[in-house]
């Protein structure tokens, strides 16, 4: 990082998972010289998936470690700088906007791309992580058809656990949905949805205890939050958390506007943030689709409008007036004004 200390940068995007990816192919397309800032998870939550099938183009599927290498490859040659690197904080109050990473190198960015990504909640058993990608997973849409005609768990009492239960049903022989209480939060419309289904079965007021399996999930064990009772199910292959995502924001937290869970909110059809200059795509900005493609697709549009920003920035400086380029965005004076 000592190479690029103090240096100010055209786009930097920060995340590099599909989105950020997409935004530097774009950006590196465009003569922008990106700087991406690849994170703690450099690829994103692809990288801890094994088979994606669901990503257009690869008609044999890919293995999402791969699937991101090949994005990687696809950005750094047209001229993006991908690095393993924090982004610890940000000085937002003067453009360029100053960003410091790990904590000690300092950088200038005109703009900057928030490609931060979200990560699913888990329960944090140590069987659980263990068996990750190996029948436990967060995604029935990436997981789900591995699972035909086997019987699965659900684990939440959200929207979500009721959507990817319902989705589940589709391939899985019986679903079974375990919640920690005896009433699901999940809507009315949602819930029904699920009950009503022949497939699936519900455990109330249970947690799970472990999962079991070494290779393979063979089967987890549930405890009663009320009576402490421990049962096995053995026959269970997959075990699907639905316990809610976060979006990975903190950094932003005050200064871009987010929804109460934290989702970065974006100008409609844009990636404009309430901020001059900042723009916000993937997950980080997106709790409802959440897929590798829409990602991408929101990546690709955040390059486009940083890039379209930033031609009208040279406009700025050269008559020294001020307009609103960025719609709606918070005007942030330049470091020389
Ligand atoms: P959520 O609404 O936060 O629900 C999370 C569920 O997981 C809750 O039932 C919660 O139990 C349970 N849970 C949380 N931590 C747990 C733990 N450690 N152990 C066991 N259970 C745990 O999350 P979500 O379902 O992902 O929904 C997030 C947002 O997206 C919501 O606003 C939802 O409406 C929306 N959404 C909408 C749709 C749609 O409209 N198609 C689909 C999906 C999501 P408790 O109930 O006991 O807290």
């Amino acid at each position: 990082m000592k190479d690029i200390a103090d240096k100010t940068f055209r786009i930097v995007i920060i995340g590099s998972g599909p989105a950020g990816l997409t935004a530097a192919l774009y950006a590196a397309r465009a003569d922008l010289k990106p700087l991406v800032l690849e994170g703690p998870e450099p690829g994103g939550q692809l990288t801890t998936t094994t088979d994606v099938e669901n990503f257009p183009g690869y008609p044999e599927g890919v293995m999402g470690p791969k699937m991101m290498e090949d994005f990687r490859e696809q950005a750094t040659r047209f001229g993006a700088d991908c690095r393993y690197g924090m982004v610890t904080s940000i000085e937002f109050d003067k453009r360029p906007y100053k960003l410091t990473i790990d904590e000690e190198t300092t950088i200038f960015a005109e703009a900057v791309i928030v490609a931060t990504g979200a990560a699913a909640k888990w329960l944090g058993l140590p069987s659980e992580q263990r068996m990750r990608g190996r029948g436990v997973t967060a995604c029935a849409t990436c997981d789900g058809a591995f699972f035909r005609e086997q019987h699965v768990i659900v684990i939440g009492g959200g929207d979500s656990a009721m959507e990817e239960s319902t989705f589940l049903t589709k391939f899985a022989s019986k679903v079974t949905i375990v919640h920690r209480r005896d009433e699901f939060r999940a809507s009315k419309i949602m819930q029904d949805r699920a009950l009503n289904h022949p497939k699936i079965e519900v455990i109330w007021d249970s947690t799970i205890e472990e999962v079991l399996g070494e290779q393979v999930v063979q089967g987890v064990k549930l405890r009663n939050v009320k009576t402490g009772e421990i049962t096995t199910l053995e026959d269970v292959t997959g075990v699907f958390l639905a316990i809610g995502h976060k979006p990975n924001t903190d950094l932003f937290k005050g200064v871009l506007d987010m929804d109460e869970s934290g989702y970065i909110i974006t100008k409609p059809r844009s990636t404009y943030t309430n901020m001059d200059g900042i723009f916000a795509c993937g997950d980080a900005q997106d709790a409802i689709y959440r897929q590798a493609v829409t990602a991408a697709g929101s990546g690709c549009m955040a390059a486009l409008d940083a890039e379209r920003w930033l031609e009208n920035q040279v406009d700025h400086v050269e008559t020294g007036g001020y307009r609103l380029y960025h719609p709606g965005g918070r005007h942030i004076p330049l470091r020389s004004e």
